[in-house]
C-alpha cells in the first residue's frame, strides 16, 4: 500500500469567548490499507506540517478557524488546537470531543504515502 487516506470531520461550535458561531475541526480519521487510527488536532501538536497538509485540504466554506499551537490554560501547556475564526480564541480538546456528536464528514483525501506520514500512524498506534 502507498496510500494514506484521511477523513476529516467538523462540527459546528458557538465561540465561548466572542459568541459567534465557527466550525471545528473535530475528529480526522486517517489510514492505509486495512488499518485506521482516529486521531484530533492535539495528536498533531508535534507534526504541524502534517495538520497544515490535512487543513489546506478543507474547503474555505466550511470556516474551520486556523489550526495551530495555543497555549491552554486549563492543561497548563501549549498543543495544537482549533480556534474561533473570528477572534482566534483556543477550543481546548475537551470540548472538540464534544462537538463530535454534531460533526459531519467535511472531506475525504488520499495521499501518496511518506516516511513522515508512516511516522505519525506508528507513533499514534503504540
Ligand atoms: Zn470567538
Amino acid at each position: 500500500m502507498d496510500k494514506i487516506f484521511a477523513i476529516l470531520r467538523t462540527a459546528p461550535a458557538v465561540c465561548w469567548s466572542c459568541g459567534c458561531e465557527t466550525t471545528v475541526l473535530s475528529s480526522i480519521t486517517l489510514g492505509e490499507g486495512c488499518l485506521s487510527i482516529d486521531c484530533s488536532a492535539a495528536d498533531f501538536t508535534d507534526w504541524p506540517d502534517l495538520i497544515d497538509k490535512l487543513a489546506a485540504s478543507l474547503p474555505l466554506s466550511h470556516g474551520v478557524g486556523a489550526i495551530k499551537p495555543r497555549r491552554s490554560a486549563t492543561a497548563g501547556r501549549t498543543y495544537m488546537s482549533n480556534g474561533c475564526r473570528h477572534c482566534d480564541a483556543i477550543f481546548g480538546h475537551r470540548f472538540e470531543i464534544h462537538t463530535r456528536y454534531d460533526e459531519k464528514v467535511a472531506g475525504e483525501i488520499e495521499f501518496t504515502a511518506s516516511e513522515r506520514w508512516r511516522a505519525f500512524l506508528a507513533a499514534q498506534s503504540e
